[in-house]
Parts: C-alpha cells; structure tokens; sequence
C-alpha cells in the first residue's frame, strides 16, 4: 500500500516551540514498520513555523502577524524539523528526502509532473519523502495555508492509497468534545453533507476544532481522488500501523468514491484556482450534470472575473451555488460579447463549447 500520513504542527512541537523529538521519533518508528511489511510512506509535516518563532524571540503561541518574519521563521524551523526526521529515520534504518512543495507545482502540468517524479524516485528506492509547503517563500496570495489540503494533493499526486491525517483530536466528533460532554466519535463518513461540514465547524472556523473544517476540506479532495482517508490522534500507540491497518475505532474514516477521478479532472477540480465564474441557465445545470454534455454559449447568463482561455472557471447556478468547475475555451471578453446565443448565431472563429466536456468537473455540492 502506498500511504500518505500528515502530522500537524501541536502533534510536533513542546509547549516551548521545540521540535518534539519524542514525536517524531514515534512516527519514524512506525514509518518504518509500515516499509518493513512493505508498504511505501510519504511524510506531510508541518511546524516549521512554530519551530522557527523561538529564535526570532516568538513565543509559539505568539505568532507575529508579519509575512516576512513568518517566512524568516520557517527558514529557521524547517531545518530543525528536517534534521530531527533524518536523526528519527535513519534510527529506523530508513533514509529521509525533503521536498517542498508550492501550488504552482500541481498547476503547472510539467512542474507537477517533476515533483510527481521525485517523490516516486524517493518512494521507489525505500526512502521516505518528508514534505511540506516551501514557507519560506511563499507568497501570501498563493499559497496552501494548511498542510491538510497539501497532503491531500500529494495523496492523489503519488496515487495513494490512503491517507492518514494525525492530530491532536481522535477524529471528527458529532460536537466539540471538549465543550460538549454528549459528543462522540464518528467513525466512518461514507457521504459528505452539509451537515458533516457543520459538525466539522464550517468553513473558517477550524482552528476552534483543532482545524475540523479543513481537514474535512482535505478528506473530500483525497476521497475524491479515490484515496481512503483516516483523521486520527498522534500521540495513539500505533496510530499509524493500526490506520494502515484499517483497524476499527482508530479514528474517523472516510470511504472514497468508487470510481477514481482521473488525475487531469482532480487537478482541475482541487488544484487549479479560478480565474472567475460563469453562471448558467436551469437547462445548462442539467445538461452538465445529468447528460454528461459540454458547456455552450446558449447556457451562460451572466460572467464574473476576466480569464483567458484555458484558465479554470467555477461554474455557478442561477441561485450562486458552485456544482462544477472546468477549462473555458474562450476568454471572458468573448463570453461577454456572446453569452446567451444559440451554436448558429456564433462568429464562425469561435468553437460553440465554451467549457469542453472532458474539461469539465461536477463538484460534490
Ligand atoms: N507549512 C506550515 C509549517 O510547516 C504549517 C501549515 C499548517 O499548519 O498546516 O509551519
């Protein structure tokens, strides 16, 4: 099996904002359990941040606002992080490989393509990739924000076939189980629903739950992709052996769609950002869903944002909700000039799709 584990900054760091050797020295331990009984471990790791703070005279729980300083901050702190995971590893037997990762990597398709490479080449040869976002230059605009969403992405570029989120909580709960005495574990989550994303804290509101919401925000990508997802507590004897495992009660486990979305449609869907919206008519929205058919000029009713083609666009209905994303083949200019008229009354240069079928993804609403 070929596992992608991510383990987030307070499952990493003393209260101090040290690199928690004992922790990592936990996961390399069982890392190196899972290659001994042949399965192949990629690392998302985050802390590099909060690592890096205490020697720019920050307090971890203290973070400064400025961007500069938090980059300063993981320069510093990814090389305590990097070198406890080779120390950890290498106490296993195991040799470690560090790769950081930017979104421009999975826009880009040969950018994608060489980060996909290396991680294989490291998987390949028995070495374990420690990954996480490359912070310290990041910009501010473009960037992951959370290594949940980065792990996720990983998990479907190497064709995981799990992905275990570890964490300071056993899993999604049906409350806030340290204000709500009634709240119990969920252990398997077949189908995403609006009201999983409530108990999960919605959107932007994570940190109360110890980042619930985007953790679920990455266990849709992963399911998506056909990865099955498992959240579960770090600091668990044998979390990850047992996660691996499939062992019942380990955490929260999401099962994944049937069908693996092909690696061009997932990238569009998750990787991509959206350069701007197309609204559509009732009869396009049931066109693309239900008929499997190209978007045409004849459906689109308003344009939001200006792109070119073949930039990524969400597609929205009359009502503002987002059921699909997709490569436009015209720019906005064009969409503008000839939105709402039928294939016949087109200008003969452009071709009537103006979101080609194969380009086009139906998100979980
Ligand atoms: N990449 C950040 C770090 O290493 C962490 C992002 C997150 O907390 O998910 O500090």
């Amino acid at each position: 099996m070929r596992v992608t584990v991510k383990i987030g900054t307070s499952s990493l760091t003393t209260d101090g904002g040290e690199v928690s050797v004992d922790a990592i020295g936990k996961l390399a331990a069982e890392v190196a359990l899972l290659c001994t009984a042949g399965h192949q471990v990629a690392i998302v790791t985050s802390a590099a941040i909060a690592a890096g703070l205490p020697s720019l005279g920050y307090r971890p729980d203290r973070r400064p606002r400025d961007a500069d300083l938090l980059r300063a901050a993981s320069a510093i702190g990814q090389i305590s992080l990097i070198v406890t995971y080779r120390d950890a590893l290498a106490a296993n037997g195991l040799a470690a490989g560090q790769v950081l990762l930017a979104p421009t990597d999975f826009w880009y398709r040969n950018r994608y393509l060489k980060s996909r490479g290396t991680i294989q080449a490291l998987l390949s040869r028995g070495v374990v990739p420690v990954i996480n976002e490359n912070d310290a230059v990041a910009d501010d605009e473009i960037r992951f924000g959370d290594n949940d969403r980065l792990a996720a992405l990983v998990a479907h570029l190497i064709e995981a076939d799990r992905l275990v989120l570890l964490t300071d909580t056993a899993g999604l709960f049906t409350a806030d189980p340290r204000t709500d005495t009634s709240a119990s574990l969920i252990e398997e989550i077949v189908e995403f629903d609006q009201r999983l994303e409530e108990m999960a804290g919605g959107p932007g509101s994570g940190s109360a739950r110890g980042g619930m919401a985007s953790k679920l925000a990455a266990a849709k990508i992963a399911t998506w992709s056909g990865v099955e997802t498992v959240i579960a507590w770090s600091d668990r004897p044998s979390v990850l052996v047992d996660a691996v495992g499939g062992k019942p009660g380990i955490g929260t486990v999401f099962r994944p769609r049937s069908a693996r979305l092909p690696a061009r449609k997932l990238w569009i869907a998750f990787a991509l950002p959206a350069s701007g919206r197309v609204v559509v008519d009732a009869g396009a929205r049931i066109a693309l869903e239900r008929r499997q058919r190209s978007l045409l000029a004849a459906g689109v009713t308003k344009l939001d944002g200006s792109f070119a083609a073949d930039d990524a666009v969400e597609v929205v209905d009359a009502d503002g909700e987002v059921f699909a994303k997709g490569l436009v083949k015209w720019s906005s200019e064009d969409l503008a000039r000839h939105a709402g008229r039928r294939t016949t009354d087109l200008p003969e240069e452009l071709n009537d799709e103006v979101i080609h079928r194969d380009d086009l993804v139906i998100l979980p609403v």
